[in-house]
């Protein structure tokens, strides 16, 4: 069985710094204050955690790719 991989984007001028995704996604966001966050690792396994991140940034900032489709995980399509 394959894992599936996902890659993660964040988009540092929508950011706001609040620190929810390092919160809930301990070691794939870092977030120091006053500073953007940045994506610790652009390809990962695939993780809830990061899911909840994603759906929790307040700005929006954070988007989840299958790395193999390329199909969008997050945000969903309207
Ligand atoms: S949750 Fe969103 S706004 Fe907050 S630090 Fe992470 S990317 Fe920035």
């Amino acid at each position: 069985m394959t894992t599936t991989r996902w890659k993660v984007s964040l988009d540092q001028d929508s950011c706001i710094s609040s620190g929810i995704c390092q919160a809930l996604a301990p070691g794939r966001f870092e977030v120091r204050a006053g500073t953007p966050a940045r994506v610790v690792s652009e390809e990962v396994d695939r993780e809830d955690a990061l899911l909840d991140a994603a759906e929790s940034c307040p700005v929006e900032a954070i988007g989840l790719v299958d790395a193999r489709s390329g199909d969008v995980v997050y945000p969903p399509a309207d």
